[in-house]
């Protein structure tokens, strides 16, 4: 196999070393395995390299006109490929070199040139260049593989629900900013489970993919098709003008001829029919979820009546805006009143059964409603802005039940409180100075708050968030991303972020002792942990079973109702204490 040529970047205003090094390297230079480009200062070395991916070292003097090789090697730091820069200098001084050192510099060497010694150096550089840049590959892989995995249906890679999401939420924004309208289709093919049952699940799987092919062929780019469920695909419709309802139901009832003629798999020959719920743009909803729910909402009705009805989605069948809106009221006075209590589910590091932290999921007990899920709430609060200041009360709350467990048990206590974060905090003016009081006023110090932030609220606000967690982490406090898995992460930030672990959402969790797909997900992502010097924690382990397979993948840590639900301050500050005896 023919290797890559390394290039090497020579950055000297001395015009005679390019001759002595092309002299020198001729025969490397010939064969094909290094070659040599050279810029005169910092400033024309800066564009070379923004123009290119390819270089693999760069070898600078100290002094040049412009930009000199000390500013040039601070600002190399923000190129995104793997690069070594060596530093050739007649001022070979301690304090040159320090300074070069520290500014990321692979090594040092003085003038005049000792070519035997550069050449030993160029070796072991551009090896040490090879290696991060076969590491590098080996993330960028597993990061596509993961992408595919949660982001595509397995069988037909067409985008699954994630996808869908995905897709939903540009059409959502576009929607908001340009007037533009969308419809989201969604159907079922009938048939499905009595192919699954009566002839088995490959031919199923035929029906499913055949099914597949046939929508593919008729989107065009106006249109994508999703699978969303196992025998429900979804088409998500978008335009720049309004969509008439004349339009809409003709395209609908096309897709839906689609699945209704017969399918020849092979020697059998199967007929479906397909219902249709559809959802529109102009539902007062700012989530993508919302809507894909609204439109499972309408199919379920299309197919519990058996309709050959096209079912579209409206608010009656569902909670209505009074309703959220009355919720929304109850909340702020729930906040104001107190009526919000804190859970704690401890983390364990698998293999010892030591407590790791606990994490803090906040409960609220309406007087009259009973116990309301915060994964009804918290999207409310996100959508009103009470999140900021419930936010910083389960903040304030959460160091000052640390405090007290560090008072009653000391070293026995949990090293940390991990407390999850909601988008629109990140953007909150007050959350360092909340961030601040609340260890203060507990008497804690950084390290021992941990914050968990979904991987695709630190992407989406990735601009904001850059500031603050730069912030954080000078205070020691320790960051996760939630959900890892469930958005798009890009490889750069992965790395550049000060991120000190990565939590695996319990859907993949949940089956993946028998869903191959969750368990690829779930070993890439303990893979890109490791590789990325990362802790990783999986959470929602209910069986042993999960347990078994997480800790043959090295998985660190785990949090789960295999080993505890989420537990009211007297029961977590008994568990800690059971764990004294
Ligand atoms: P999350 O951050 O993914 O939290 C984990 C959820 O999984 C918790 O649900 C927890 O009770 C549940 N869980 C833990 N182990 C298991 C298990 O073995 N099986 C199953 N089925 N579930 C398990 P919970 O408490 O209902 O919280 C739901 C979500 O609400 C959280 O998801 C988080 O996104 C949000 N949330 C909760 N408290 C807060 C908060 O204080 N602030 C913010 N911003 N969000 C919060
Ligand atoms: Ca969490
Ligand atoms: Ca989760």
């Amino acid at each position: 196999m023919k290797t890559r040529t390394n290039q090497i970047l020579v950055v000297d205003d001395e015009i005679d070393l390019q001759r002595l090094l092309q002299q020198r390297f001729r025969k490397k230079i010939r064969a094909g395995d290094l070659s040599f480009q050279f810029a005169q200062n910092g400033v024309e070395a800066l564009q070379l390299l923004q123009n290119s991916t390819e270089i693999d070292m760069v070898l600078t003097d100290i002094r040049m006109p412009e930009m000199d090789g000390l500013t040039l090697l601070s600002n190399l730091a923000e190129l995104e490929y793997p690069l070594k820069a060596v530093v050739v200098s007649a001022y070979g001084d301690m304090r040159n070199i320090r300074t070069a050192m520290n500014r990321g510099a692979f090594d040092f060497l003085t003038k005049p040139i000792d070519f035997e010694d550069l050449e030993i150096t160029i070796d072991k550089t551009l090896a040490s260049v090879s290696y991060l840049r076969e590491q590098q590959q080996k993330l960028k892989d597993a990061l596509a593989r993961l992408q595919n995995l949660v982001f595509y249906d397995q069988l037909t890679q067409l985008p699954n629900r994630n996808g869908l999401l995905q897709q939903l939420t540009q059409r959502i924004e576009e929607n908001q900013t340009q007037g533009s309208e969308f419809v989201l289709l969604m159907l079922e093919v009938e048939r499905y489970s009595n192919v699954k049952s009566g002839f088995g699940h490959a031919l199923s799987n035929r029906l499913i993919v055949e099914a597949s092919h046939r929508l593919e062929q008729a989107v065009d780019l106006s249109t994508v098709p999703a699978r969303v469920g196992e025998n429900t695909f979804a088409i998500l419709w978008h335009s720049l003008n309004s969509l008439e309802l004349d339009r809409i139901v003709n395209k609908a009832e096309q897709f839906r001829q689609l699945l209704e003629s017969p399918f020849q798999l092979g020697e059998i020959k199967i007929s479906s029919t397909a219902c249709v719920g559809i959802a529109l743009s102009n539902l007062p909803y700012t989530e993508p979820e919302a809507f894909v729910q609204a439109a499972d909402t309408a199919i379920q009705i299309a197919s519990q009546e058996n309709s050959r009805e096209l079912v579209f989605f409206d608010l009656c069948m569902q909670e209505t805006a009074m309703q959220r809106l009355q919720l929304e009221a109850e909340l702020q006075k729930a906040i104001e009143m107190q009526q919000l209590s804190l859970h704690y589910q401890p983390i364990f590091r698998l293999g010892t059964e030591t407590i790791v932290s606990f994490e803090v999921l906040v409960r609220w007990q309406h007087p009259t409603r009973g116990e309301i899920s915060p994964l009804r709430f918290i999207p409310l609060a996100e959508e009103s802005g009470l999140i900021v200041p419930l936010g910083e009360w389960v903040i304030s709350e959460a160091c000052r039940q640390l405090g007290r467990w560090q008072a009653e048990f000391g070293n026995a206590s949990p090293a940390s409180i991990s407390v999850n974060l909601s988008s629109l905090q990140l953007q909150s003016p007050t959350l360092l100075l909340c961030i601040d009081a609340s260890l203060r006023d507990a008497g804690l110090t950084g390290e021992f708050l941990k914050l968990e932030i979904t991987e695709s609220v630190l992407m989406e606000n990735i601009k904001d968030a850059v500031d603050l967690l730069a912030q954080l982490q000078r205070r020691n406090i320790q960051l996760s991303i939630d959900d890892f898995g469930t958005g798009y992460s890009s490889l750069a930030y992965l790395q550049m972020l000060p991120i000190d672990a990565l939590k695996i959402d319990r859907s993949f969790i949940q089956d993946i002792e028998e869903n191959p797909t969750n368990f690829d997900i779930t070993s890439t992502i303990i893979d890109l942990a490791h590789h990325l010097g990362l802790e990783v924690v999986a959470e929602g382990l209910e069986k042993e079973e999960h347990l078994e397979i997480l800790h043959s993948l090295s998985c660190q840590c785990g949090q789960g109702y295999l080993f505890s639900r989420p537990l009211n301050t007297n029961a977590a500050t008994d568990l800690i204490q059971s764990k004294l005896l």
